[in-house]
């Protein structure tokens, strides 16, 4: 049998650090990440043989069940037909529609393979917009790793300690500005100096590659109202966020209308996508209509938007987000009563299908409130877990996932290991 431990270490001499995305090492949290056989459902299954309770869910697509049957259904019909065409297809003709149906901000939407992509054509598209070059993000929001937005960055930048990358000159970063999430001060600050020359802003409206940060209201409502003032373009980046924790997104939750939004993750289903779309006029000075260039070989891939179309169609089903909620408030009340009972720092956050788990007094509301994380505990905790057969995110600062597939059984298998686990936390702690 090979093992976790022998398919890294060959892994090393011909992969960077073993993997393909920084995220899935085990870097900050120490050990030997598990090489992932199959998933099914809730569930995912090691080399060894070894079953997890998955709380990653592919970081957010796999919101209706690894191998969805339906899911795979439509792929399996796709694939029948051919891979990719480098033509338009009905198929995304449907989808487009049903992304500007779901969302009434998205009047027209393009695809891509990525939400880099979907990030990095929305700024681009921001700035040939309005003529302007310089973007307004805050610190610990991740938004794909084009150059100009890897400053003060979340996920794998913060995991690692590196908020902002090597390898990008600083004049290409010389027009991005970063302040602190749900600080309204700062954003009134920051247009009252620059407005009229800021572009785009570009926030997750929940943030969740800092762990999960909710907004406040009146945060995306000041963001909303400088950028009618000024003039500037508002784009919610729902990457993460987007069919995640609603069938009205982020933006419908919090009620505030963006001029464009970023799409990824859910809407492919599992398979590479996402999508970039929002007000006709802005969307009008795209190629092949406008000057903004932008372009995909496998952009709209057949298979992919298959796999998307069905997902659409399962998550718009009524209850279905109400199932979500209802694993997240068990699964977050039942963690914060063991960590109580054995006296462990730590409270909980979520929103519909995603949750924040912090070795913190109080819930966070911006970056700095996020570094306070006992990252020790974390650490301990995650080891723990995934002994006793649960996968959450190896990072302090990452969200987590549930879908349609957690059930009481798995539930049941959590909370089992997560009385270990704090118990090793308090044991760590007190010695
Ligand atoms: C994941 C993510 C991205 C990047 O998407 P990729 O498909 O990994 O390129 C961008 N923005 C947010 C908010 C994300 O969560």
């Amino acid at each position: 049998m090979t093992t976790n431990e022998a398919i890294f270490e060959r892994a090393q001499k011909t992969i960077p650090g073993g993997v393909n995305s920084p995220v899935r090492a085990f870097k900050s949290v120490g050990g030997t990440p598990k090489f992932i056989k199959k998933a099914l459902g809730g569930y995912m299954w090691d080399i060894e043989g070894k079953k997890y309770v998955d709380y990653i869910g592919s970081w957010g697509p796999a919101i209706a069940g690894h191998a969805n049957p339906e899911v795979l259904e439509a792929v399996h019909k796709a694939v029948a037909n051919g891979l990719s065409f480098g033509a338009p297809t009905e198929a995304e003709v449907l989808l487009a529609e049903r992304i500007c149906e779901l969302l009434p901000s998205i009047e027209q939407v393009r695809l891509v393979s990525s939400g880099t992509e979907a990030t990095m054509s929305a700024i681009r598209l921001a700035r040939g917009f309005t003529g302007r070059n310089k973007i307004l993000k805050f610190e610990g929001c991740y938004h794909g790793h084009s150059d100009s937005l890897l400053v003060k960055s979340g996920s794998g930048l913060l995991t690692f300690g590196n908020p902002s990358s090597a390898g990008v000159p600083e004049e290409f970063v010389s027009h991005t500005i970063v302040i602190e999430y749900n600080n309204i001060e700062a954003v009134r600050e920051c247009f009252s100096k620059y407005g009229s020359d800021i572009a785009c802003v570009i926030v997750e409206p929940v943030a969740g590659n800092m762990n999960l940060v909710k907004p406040t209201k009146e945060f995306l409502q000041t963001l909303r109202d400088v950028c009618d003032e000024y003039e500037s373009v508002l784009i919610f980046d729902e990457v993460m966020t987007g069919f995640r924790v609603g069938l009205d997104c982020a933006q419908g939750h919090f009620g505030i209308k963006p001029d464009m939004t970023t799409l990824a993750k859910v809407i492919g289903g599992g398979m590479p996508i996402g999508a970039f779309g929002g007000r006709r006029n802005i969307m009008s000075k795209i190629a092949p209509l406008g000057p903004v260039y932008q372009a995909g070989t496998l952009s709209g891939n057949p298979v992919a938007v298959a796999a998307g179309l069905k997902t659409l169609e399962i998550i718009s089903r009524p209850g279905f987000y109400d199932g979500l909620k209802s694993y997240n408030e068990k699964f977050t009340r039942g963690l914060s009563d063991i960590a109580t009972k054995k006296g462990v720092k730590f409270c909980t956050d979520f929103i519909g299908g995603m949750f924040g788990l912090y070795f913190l007094e109080s819930v966070p509301k911006s970056f700095p409130d996020v570094q306070k994380s006992d990252t020790d505990a974390f650490n301990i905790f995650f080891h723990k877990l995934l002994e006793n057969g649960v996968h959450i995110a190896p990072s302090a600062y990452e969200a987590g996932f549930i879908s349609a597939s957690h059930d009481e059984d798995s539930l049941k298998i959590t909370l089992t290991a997560a009385e270990a686990a704090f118990e090793a936390v308090a044991a760590h702690k007190g010695s």
